[in-house]
């Protein structure tokens, strides 16, 4: 039997589904039921019908899967997927941004932990953070961990935002320099980036985009695409638009941490029933409410 059946077989045995971010590796997509951003992801995870979630992503997002959850189990393959994003902030730094500002609400982006969502009013994600920060009562926002979709958030709306310093270190590499090259490289082909970019970046881009958002884009046009964000999303692109040119902005935009998942993970994920993400029973409630809200506004 193919590592693929295995997969297949167990996943029928323990009544799982597998979710996988689109910056997955290519053949740990293609053996996922869903296949998504973080919101299409969440939104997923409350719908699953299965006992056993296998969550193909970093951390943060099976812990917002157990968080939705709490009578599944939810499994990540590798246990050390991180986001170093997500370790840019702690609930302290929240509690000392309220007290800093204390009209403002808090909204945090779902890359970050369980505990963090804890100390926030609501949660968001690249694809409804503009929607999300008008959602706000208030006029003053706070917005965390990143302050690169803060700044892209602060030219679409009219709330006063205080970012966070934090920041995706896979996406900050790609520079002014990159796009201007790349452009020269591809000629006709339009640039199309993550919102995680560095503002620099997002001001010469042909159009800023969520990873779903690139993909519904990608159907519009028939333009070349050069893309600017994690490479992992050239997989989806290449396999629902067959025959079209999609090009790396940079060959260096990986994130490590989205590769350890792999076939031999995820089936041994499923085999022996782990790693098993749990949020304290406190933390959860808090957290949920924040992401609750979150979906309540959509896409
Ligand atoms: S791509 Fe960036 S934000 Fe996403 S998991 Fe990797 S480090 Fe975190």
């Amino acid at each position: 039997m193919s590592i693929v059946d295995d997969i297949l077989q167990l996943k029928k045995e323990r009544n799982a589904i597998i979710l996988a971010h689109n910056y997955q590796r290519g053949e740990v997509q293609d053996i996922a039921d869903y296949v998504g951003d973080s919101f299409g992801l969440s939104q997923k995870a409350v719908q699953a019908g299965a006992e056993v979630i296998v969550f193909c992503g970093v951390d943060f997002m099976a812990e917002s899967a157990a968080i939705l959850n709490p009578d599944k189990t939810v499994l990540l393959p590798t246990p050390g997927a991180g986001c170093p994003m997500a370790r840019m902030i702690t609930p302290f730094d929240v509690q000392s941004l309220r007290l800093d500002h204390p009209d403002a609400e808090v909204v945090c982006y779902v890359n970050s932990s369980a505990a963090v969502k804890a100390m926030s009013d609501v949660c968001c994600t690249s694809s409804n953070a503009v929607k999300v920060v008008d959602s706000c009562r208030s006029d003053r926002v706070i917005f965390v961990p990143d302050k690169n979709l803060a700044a892209y958030v602060q030219l679409h709306t009219t709330k006063q935002i205080y970012p966070w310093h934090g920041y995706c270190p896979t996406h900050e590499i790609i520079t002014e320099g990159d796009v201007l090259l790349a452009k020269m490289d591809h000629p006709g082909a339009e640039v199309i980036v993550h919102p995680e970019c560095r503002p620099e970046v997002v001001a010469i881009a042909d159009g800023v985009f969520s990873t779903d958002g690139m993909l519904k884009y990608a159907k519009t046009t028939s333009k070349d695409l050069i893309i600017g964000t994690e490479m992992g999303i050239i997989h989806r692109l290449q396999k629902e638009n067959p025959g079209r040119n999609f090009f790396p902005i940079s060959q260096f935009v990986v994130c490590p941490n989205m590769k350890m998942n792999s076939l031999e993970t995820v089936r041994d994920s499923l085999k022996d029933m782990r790693t098993r993400i749990r949020v304290p029973e406190d933390i959860r409630i808090k957290a949920k409410r924040a992401l609750d809200r979150m979906l309540e506004v959509g896409r």
